[in-house]
């Protein structure tokens, strides 16, 4: 019999030792039976020989039907031939061979394999064996088969026996009993040590099954022939199954269509013969009410510790309300990218429609300017002026706003100085000041001539948009800008206040200001106008320099706002390099003007005539390749929008041209949203100034790239 070790029981071990014993036993007795028979010529004693012969074929008889018997049957039977035989043995042979052994061998297989009481009988009932014959021997003149001779007979030696019988036997009970005990208590502590590790194992099996039963996943495990071995509650009830034992050993073929059980087998067969771990795709199920769901799939290679493979896991769970979802998110993100093109495209045309005319109304108004007026006429044009340049700015506060939400704002990093700046704010703002009463007062802390690498533009852009608010929202007393720098290892940090006396910003309203249009005190900001724009401008200005802004504010007290900005110092070359490009002279050079509007082309040539420059033009970009072909110029101010032929279009041609693939081209335009300077970059015009322009942007742009 193979014994399970983990599995191993009493009744087992009883039945093993029992087992022994009777292979044993039949040995031993059908050799004692021959030497019984061997010995009959000699003794004659047929009784005992045909006792031996019985007893010797019912232990061969049990040897070949032990199979059949219970364990106690066969001890009880081995006990009772051992005694039987015992005391017959002894007749035959004499008390020291056989019938001593015999004995023994019955106390200590009966406390075996039956219990301590049958034991203690059957060694009783073995010492009484011997007391009988003692008496028998002693009383009733019965004599042995062979002779023992007096030792055998004698008192003395029968009181020895018996109690060596005694004494042995005790001593082997009590070894049996405690190596019984011993045995007993091993297995009792395996068997909870295996009670144990059920009661674990079953409780992991229950969070197994609880977590396989409520995840949102159909899961089946296949066997390495791609039998099914198992499955969760999900995959159970989509194939409306009741038990698990219904799937295991089935295939794809019983539960799916003959093609989907064919598809599902070559996806798994590739899956076995590639290296992959895993296979995953989509599919897209039709349910019984015709309704189209979809689900991500997964089928995984599942390997032992060892490392060895034992089928394969497929799991799979709906995505429908994710993929709905996705598709819903993907059209409002089209839909929004649609909007927001549509909304720069809106803004591209306005500004252009609006700046066209501006750059006339404005060109015309400086060109008056430079004329002989009265000081009434003189004013008027002065107050017109001004009110274009309001216009332009929130015109370009709007398309800055854009361009920086679009993040399509560029920064430059060319030399300038603080200093300077601050000069330049007090000039500009400080006829302003003076009108409404108020003092403008500048300080600047720091070295005189340090110049750092920034965006001059865009900061005193910053810097006017504080100080007009600064003067639009004080009524009386001063307007303090102060700039403070300091340069440290090659780095300059940067301080800018500007505070004023005037009407302050509630404590609520703090944070709202520099939102787009945005107006902390609606009704200051009505009597002062605005756009709302100024402030979030200003903010993300200062964000794209990595700088940091502040304000502090005390209604009826005033305002301080203070910006941070660090910079790189400028290097002495590039200081060279700006002094000598503002020094190039345009006397003589001769300037093509491309533009379909006559008055605009009538500013720009006058604005470049004052510089003696010779200045030809042409209204659309045929006319302007015409002319182009004829004649030598030093550069082209070519408007975009034209008809016949645009800006762009003539661009490229003028660039495909070997003759002409030098010449610098300005595109000066009103069409000037980021991605259209992108694109003017992309066609290889050097420069764009933007409509409308003043006199003084269009020289330098100009004396920036003729040759
Ligand atoms: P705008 O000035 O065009 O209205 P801004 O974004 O520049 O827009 O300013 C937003 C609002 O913040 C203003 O309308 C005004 O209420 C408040 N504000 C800005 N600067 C000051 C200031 N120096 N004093 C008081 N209020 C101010």
């Amino acid at each position: 019999m193979q014994l399970n070790v983990e599995h191993i029981t009493l009744a087992d071990i009883r039945g093993q030792l029992t087992d022994t014993l009777v292979s044993v036993s039949t040995v031993f007795v059908m050799i004692s039976m021959l030497a019984s028979f061997s010995r009959m010529p000699v003794l004659g004693f047929l009784p005992v020989m045909y006792l031996h012969a019985f007893i010797g074929l019912l232990f061969l008889s049990v040897f070949f039907a032990k199979n059949h018997l219970s364990h106690s049957a066969r001890g009880t039977f081995l006990c009772s031939m051992f005694f039987i035989g015992g005391v017959a043995g002894i007749h035959n042979f004499g008390l020291s061979a056989g019938g001593t052994i015999f004995l023994y061998a019955c106390g200590v297989v009966s406390s075996m394999v039956l219990n301590l009481r049958a034991a203690i009988s059957f060694n009783i009932g073995g010492a009484m064996v011997f007391v009988s014959y003692a008496i028998a021997l002693a009383y009733f003149d019965f004599e042995f088969a062979v002779d023992v001779g007096p030792y055998g007979t004698s008192l003395s030696s029968w009181v020895v026996y018996i109690i060596s019988y005694v004494f042995v036997n005790s001593i082997v009970l009590y070894l049996t009993t405690k190596l019984f005990k011993y045995l007993t208590s091993m297995i009792e502590l395996q068997q909870s040590n295996i009670q144990e590790k059920e009661v674990e194992l079953s409780y992991s099996q229950t969070i197994l099954n609880t977590v396989l039963n409520n995840l949102p996943y159909g899961i089946l495990w296949k066997d390495k022939k791609l039998n099914y071995a198992g499955a969760n509650k999900q995959f159970l009830d989509e194939m409306k199954v009741n038990d698990v034992s219904d799937i295991i050993g089935q295939t794809d073929g019983s539960f799916f269509s003959k093609d989907e059980a064919e598809r599902l087998l070559k996806l798994e067969q590739q899956l076995l013969s590639s290296e992959n771990k895993k296979l995953s795709y989509e599919e897209k199920v039709n349910t019984d009410d015709g309704d189209a769901r979809y689900r991500d799939v997964m089928h995984l290679k599942m390997h032992s510790d060892e490392g060895e493979f034992v089928g394969i896991l497929v799991s799979y769970h709906d995505v429908t309300e994710a993929k709905l979802l996705q598709q819903k998110t993907e059209d409002a993100m089209l839909l929004a990218e649609e909007g927001n093109k549509a909304k720069s495209q809106f803004l591209a045309n306005i500004s252009h429609e609006i700046r066209t005319p501006m750059n006339g109304v404005y060109g015309l108004i400086d060109l008056c300017l430079n004329t002989e007026l009265s000081a009434e006429q003189k004013g008027h044009l002065e107050k017109a002026s001004a009110s274009i340049k309001v216009l332009t700015s929130i015109i370009n506060d709007i398309l800055d706003l854009s361009k920086i939400e679009a993040n399509q704002l560029e920064l430059e990093h060319i030399p300038f100085s603080f200093k300077q700046l601050l000069s330049d704010t007090q000039v500009l703002f400080e006829k302003q000041a003076s009108d409404k009463g108020l003092y403008l007062e500048t300080d600047y802390f720091g070295q005189e001539d340090v110049r750092v690498l920034g965006d001059p533009t865009r900061i005193s852009q910053i810097l006017f948009n504080l100080t007009s608010n600064a003067i639009k929202f004080t009524s009386s007393g001063k307007v303090n800008i102060t700039i403070k720098s300091l340069a440290y290892n090659g780095l300059v940090t940067t301080k800018i206040y500007v505070q004023d006396s005037g009407t302050g910003i509630a404590k609520k309203n703090l944070t709202k200001i520099f939102d787009a249009f945005t107006q902390a005190e609606l009704a200051t900001t009505r009597e002062s106008g605005g756009s709302g724009l100024g402030l979030s401008i200003v903010k993300r200005l200062v964000e794209q320099m990595e700088g940091l802004i502040t304000v502090k504010s005390s209604v009826g007290v005033g305002t301080k706002f203070c910006i941070t900005l660090r910079h790189k110092l400028e290097n002495i070359e590039q200081r060279v390099d700006t002094f000598t490009r503002t020094r190039v002279d345009l006397k003589g050079k001769r300037i093509l003007v491309v533009d379909d509007n006559l008055i605009n082309i009538e500013i720009a040539g006058a604005m470049l005539s004052q510089n003696q420059v010779e200045v030809s033009s042409a209204y659309n970009g045929v006319e302007a390749l015409e002319y182009l072909e004829d004649h030598k110029v030093d550069l082209v101010l070519l408007d975009i929008a034209m008809p016949i032929m645009d800006g762009c279009e003539c661009m490229k041609r003028i660039r495909a041209n070997d003759a002409l693939k030098n010449l610098p081209v300005i595109a000066l335009t009103a069409n000037v949203m980021a991605s259209d300077i992108a694109l003017y970059e992309q066609l290889g015009f050097n420069d764009c100034v933007p409509k409308p322009y003043e006199r003084a942007q269009l020289l330098e742009a100009v004396a920036k790239h003729i040759n």
